[in-house]
């Protein structure tokens, strides 16, 4: 059985995400979509709130299941009993960070492959933090992100005009 670990931020989800993972599941058995909890970067949204709207845009996928995660990547794939982690790359602007990461990773666990999907073209320019600039620009962002993203985006910025918006968003 071949078990995956797609980890990352997702805050928010966007429909480039949804695309590595879509076709990550033709070529393993399990993908397990890892939701970081401890990121250096502030989110917008809570853990929670992230791994909720993974599940929701996924519940279709058999395959998929979410989890948030904290610690060491490679701890958290040996516990889950996967040997892959999957990332996905964009631009060249991705490699160096992304093959920094794969080599350390290697190091800590070199029965850990990291496979890199490339991005379908029509996201390519595609990441969570565009979407959150679009939004609080009142941007159009539905082919963007899935409808559960959207409609809480919506209602963030339509709380934070109001001056009623709490972060990390729960
Ligand atoms: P992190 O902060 O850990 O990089 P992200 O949520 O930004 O987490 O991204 C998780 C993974 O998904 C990364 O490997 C990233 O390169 C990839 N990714 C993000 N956006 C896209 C996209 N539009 N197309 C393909 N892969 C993407």
């Amino acid at each position: 059985m071949k078990i995956a670990v797609y980890p990352g931020s997702f805050d928010p989800v966007t429909n480039g995400h949804l695309n590595i993972i879509e076709r990550t599941i033709k070529i393993v058995d399990k993908l397990i979509v890892a939701v970081t909890v401890d990121s250096k970067k502030s989110s917008l949204f809570s853990a929670q709130k992230r791994t909720e709207m993974i599940k929701e845009a996924t519940k279709n996928l058999e395959k998929v299941t979410v989890q948030p995660f904290s610690g060491l990547l490679t701890d958290f794939v040996k516990k889950n009993k996967a040997d892959i982690i999957i990332r996905g790359m964009r631009a060249i602007s991705d490699f160096e960070y992304e093959s920094q990461l794969a080599l350390m990773n290697k190091r800590l666990a070199p029965e850990i492959e990291t496979i890199f999907m490339v991005t379908c073209s029509k996201y390519s320019y595609l990441n969570s933090s565009i979407v959150k600039e679009i939004a609080s620009l009142n941007g159009n962002i539905s082919q963007l992100v899935p409808k559960i993203v959207e409609k809480n985006l919506k209602t963030i910025f339509l709380n934070k005009k109001l001056n009623k918006a709490v972060y990390p968003v729960k």
